[in-house]
C-alpha cells in the first residue's frame, strides 16, 4: 500500500509526460525554480550530475589537445552588431544591462548569450602570425538567453554550459574539428550518458546565427520528440573578418583565419532523464550518477549491521565506486522507494542473514530485477554497474530504431510524428517546403541523413536534394 501511494505522486508517464517530467526533476530534488521567472537553481544532487558530466567532458577535451580559459560574462553592445547574421539572431533574447554604479552606461553591455562575438575580439588581438595557429580555448560558464516558456534544465534564461572557440589557417581544418568533436559528443552521450543519438548535418534554417554550417546530435526521448542535444559550428571567415582575426601566413601575405565552436549544456541532464526514466523516477547512468550504489541496511539497529555495510562501502569506495550507506531513521521500504525514485544504479540490502549467509542482495534500477551475489563482491558489483551501461544504452537504441519511420507525403509525416517517431522524408532543399512541415505537422528537420534515399520532396514532389529526420523537438 505504502508503495502505491508513493508511486502515484509522480504523474502518469505514458498519458502525461511532461508533469511526470516536472514531478520527477522536482520530487528528486534536482532542481527548483528561482525567483526570477524562467531562471532554475540547481540544487545538489542536480549539480552533483552536472559535475559528473564535466569532469567526462573536459577530459576529453584535454586529450584533445583544447586548453580552458575564462571570458568575461559582460559584452559590449557593439560585439554583437558586427556579425549581422548573429545579431539578428540573439537580439530577441539578450538581456542588456544598461545602468551601473548608479548612473546610466555610455554603451550598453550584452549578458553573453554565446561568447563568438567576444573571444573574436580576443583572437584578434593573440593571432598574428601562422605560428600561433591552430588557436583552441574552451571555456565553462553560464550564458543567459531571455525566453518566453521555460522548463528546467531544458529550456532556462540562465543554464551553464562550455563552449569550444577555435581558430584554424586553413577551412578544412576547422571543418574537420567542427566534425571531430560532433563524432566527440556523439561517444560522449554513448558511453557516459548511454544515450544513442542522430548526427548530421542542419539545415539553413536551424542553423546556429552567423555560421556556415551546424552539425547536431539529437536524442529521442520517452514521448518519440527530439531533443538537441550538442551543437558544432563552422564559421567560415564570418567572425575572423568581424573581428580582424589576421595572421601573416608562412608565405608573409596577410589572411583571415578560421573558426568553429561546439557547445553542450544542462540540458543533457533533462536529455538523460527523459531517455531512462520510468514510472517510478530517475534512472541515472552510473557514469554520471552521483550515488552509483546506495547500500540499505536491514534491522540496522541489529548489532553487526552497520559495521556490515560500513565495511562493505569502503571496498567499494576503494574500488572508485561512488557508494552511500543509507543509515538514516526511515523504513528500509521507504529507503527503497526513495533511492528508486532518485535513479540510483544499483542498491545492496543487507541484514543479519545474509552477513551470517556471506551474501548480499543487489537490486538493478534499470530492469528492477533482484540477484544474489557474495558479501564483498566487489568486481561483481562493478561488472553489474557495466552491464547496467550497456543495457541502458541498448534498450534506448532499440526504442529509437523501432520508432524511426518513412514518409512520402506531408499526411504520412503527419501520421508519424503524431505516433511518436522520427520521420525521415525526401526535400527539396527549399525553406518554403521546410516551413509547410513545420506549419502542417509541428515538425522540424532535425538533421539531414548522410544518405539521400528518397527520390522526391515530400511536400512539393520535386527531385529531393536530402533525406530529413523530421520531428517535434524540445
Ligand atoms: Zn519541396
Amino acid at each position: 500500500m505504502a508503495n502505491e501511494k508513493f508511486v502515484s505522486q509522480i504523474a502518469d508517464i505514458e498519458s502525461d509526460f511532461p508533469q511526470w517530467y516536472t514531478d520527477v526533476v522536482i520530487k528528486t530534488k534536482l532542481v527548483d525554480y528561482g525567483p526570477v521567472k524562467g531562471t532554475m537553481v540547481i540544487r545538489p544532487y542536480g549539480y552533483a550530475i552536472w559535475e559528473n558530466i564535466q569532469r567526462e567532458m573536459d577530459a576529453r577535451f584535454k586529450r584533445a589537445g583544447v586548453e580552458n580559459a575564462y571570458f568575461p560574462l559582460l559584452i559590449p553592445m557593439s560585439f554583437m552588431t558586427k556579425e549581422a547574421e548573429h545579431v539578428e539572431g540573439f537580439a530577441p533574447e539578450v538581456a542588456v544591462v544598461t545602468h551601473a554604479g548608479g548612473a546610466k552606461l555610455e554603451e550598453p553591455l550584452v549578458v553573453r548569450p554565446t561568447s563568438e562575438t567576444i573571444i573574436g575580439h580576443m583572437m584578434g588581438k593573440w593571432v598574428e602570425s601562422w605560428r600561433d595557429l591552430p588557436l583552441r580555448m574552451n571555456q565553462w560558464c553560464n550564458v543567459m538567453r531571455w525566453e518566453k516558456t521555460t522548463r528546467p534544465f531544458l529550456r532556462t534564461s540562465e543554464f551553464l554550459w562550455q563552449e569550444g572557440h577555435s581558430v584554424y589557417a586553413t577551412g578544412e581544418e576547422a571543418e574537420t574539428e567542427t566534425l571531430n568533436m560532433l563524432h566527440l559528443y556523439e561517444e560522449f552521450a554513448k558511453n557516459v550518458l548511454c544515450m544513442p543519438v542522430l548526427v548530421g548535418r542542419k539545415t539553413e534554417k536551424e542553423k546556429f546565427a552567423g555560421a556556415v554550417a551546424t552539425f547536431g546530435m539529437e536524442a529521442m526521448m520517452h514521448d518519440g520528440k527530439s531533443l538537441q542535444a550538442g551543437t558544432t559550428h563552422y564559421m567560415g571567415q564570418n567572425f575572423a573578418k568581424a573581428f580582424g582575426v589576421q595572421f601573416t601566413g608562412a608565405d608573409g601575405t596577410l589572411k583571415y583565419g578560421y573558426t568553429m565552436s561546439y557547445g553542450v549544456s544542462t540540458r543533457l541532464i533533462g536529455a538523460l532523464i527523459m531517455t531512462h526514466g520510468d514510472q517510478r523516477g530517475l534512472i541515472l547512468p552510473p557514469p554520471v550518477a552521483p550515488v552509483e550504489v546506495v547500500i540499505v541496511p536491514i534491522a540496522q539497529k541489529k548489532e553487526g549491521v552497520l559495521e556490515a555495510c560500513n565495511s562493505l562501502a569502503t571496498s567499494l569506495k576503494e574500488a572508485g565506486i561512488r557508494v552511500k550507506v543509507d543509515d538514516s531513521d526511515n523504513s528500509p521500504g521507504w529507503k527503497f522507494n526513495e533511492w528508486e525514485m532518485k535513479g540510483v544504479p544499483v542498491r545492496i540490502e543487507l541484514g543479519p542473514r545474509d552477513i551470517e549467509g556471506g551474501k548480499m542482495l543487489l537490486f538493478r534500477r534499470d530492469t528492477c530485477e533482484k540477484t544474489e551475489a557474495a558479501l564483498g563482491d566487489v568486481e561483481g558489483v562493478k561488472r553489474l554497474l557495466q552491464d547496467i551501461c550497456v543495457s541502458l544504452y541498448d534498450r534506448a537504441k532499440e526504442r529509437m530504431q523501432s520508432r524511426i519511420v518513412n514518409a512520402e507525403s506531408l499526411e504520412e509525416l503527419l501520421q508519424g510524428v503524431n505516433g511518436g517517431n522520427f520521420v525521415r522524408a525526401g526535400w527539396c532543399g527549399e525553406r518554403a517546403c521546410e516551413d509547410k512541415v513545420k506549419e502542417f505537422a509541428q515538425a522540424t528537420a532535425r538533421v539531414l541523413d548522410e544518405k539521400c534515399d528518397h527520390p522526391t520532396c515530400l511536400c512539393c514532389g520535386k527531385p529531393a536534394k536530402h533525406t530529413v529526420f523530421f520531428a517535434r523537438a524540445y
